[in-house]
């Protein structure tokens, strides 16, 4: 069973950036590269040596230090074969089903577009944890810039039913101000309550709330939850497909 050891970084404006490396073998990948500069300095910072990036997708905000990165460490860019075009670098192009070794460690990529059109998460089974990108955010869910909401729904699911122990990390941190919108379409949620208190503590120390579970955030997250009699009620769709109820609280948050 693979040990892996994890390092997360804030790193851009918003970004979060990951490091997983396999101390039986030294190999090492980054989640995404926001920032060349600062994924460098955290490798450095660790004394470990990149092997992999494994691109979650195309977006400027995780791919922008690819080129400066690959040159610096001459590692392996893996990424979504749809995107390929627009991520600077790729070597390896994944899809469905796939899997990727870093070291001893076994990544499976779950294509989950929405977000974007070819958007895939790395899902390491044996070291319980899924790396979601832009796709689901703790109490929150990434902008529908390249899909639909029964697109992203469908991807939602695939990640929902992932073992609840699984530890989610995602390209950005705001859980603090999800919460506040979560508590507008769920205020009778208990646990979202006490998620909503703890995150504001941990914000006021400038700590993440990450990484998160996936039996969290089936327990906290409004987009998770359209299946939720209170959720339903309060927005008037009762009964309605639970991908158009997703859709509509995307579209609120997108208001918020
Ligand atoms: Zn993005
Ligand atoms: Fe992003």
């Amino acid at each position: 069973m693979a040990r892996l050891e994890i390092h997360q970084f804030p790193t851009r404006s918003d970004n979060y950036g990951v490091l997983i490396h396999d101390p039986a073998t030294e190999a090492t990948a980054s989640i995404d590269a926001p920032d060349a500069e600062e994924l460098l300095a955290a490798l450095h910072e660790k004394g470990w040596v990149l092997t992999h990036i494994l691109t979650t997708h195309h977006h400027h905000d995780h791919t922008a230090g690819n080129t400066i990165v690959k040159r610096m460490t001459g590692c392996t860019i893996i990424g979504p074969a749809m995107e390929a075009g627009s991520i600077p670098g790729i070597d390896i192009k994944v899809a469905e089903g796939d899997t990727i070794d870093v070291g001893n460690a076994k990544a499976t990529v779950i294509e989950t577009p929405g977000h974007t059109r070819g958007h895939v998460s790395y899902y390491l089974p044996e070291d319980e944890i899924v790396f979601v990108g832009d796709t689901l955010f703790s109490v929150g869910c990434g902008k529908l810039l390249e899909g639909d909401a029964k697109t992203m729904w469908a991807s939602l699911q695939k990640l929902m039913i992932l073992p609840p122990e699984t530890k989610l990390y995602c390209g950005h941190e705001y859980t603090n101000a999800n919460c506040r919108f979560a508590l507008t379409v769920e205020p009778e949620n208990a646990a979202l309550k006490v998620r909503a208190a703890e995150a504001a503590e941990l914000a006021v120390k400038g700590e993440p709330a990450l990484p998160s579970t996936i039996g969290q955030e089936l327990a906290t997250n409004p987009f998770l939850r359209p299946s939720s009699p209170a959720i339903q009620k309060r927005l008037g769709m009762e009964g309605r497909e639970l991908s158009e109820i997703f859709g509509e609280i995307r579209k609120r948050k997108d208001r918020f």
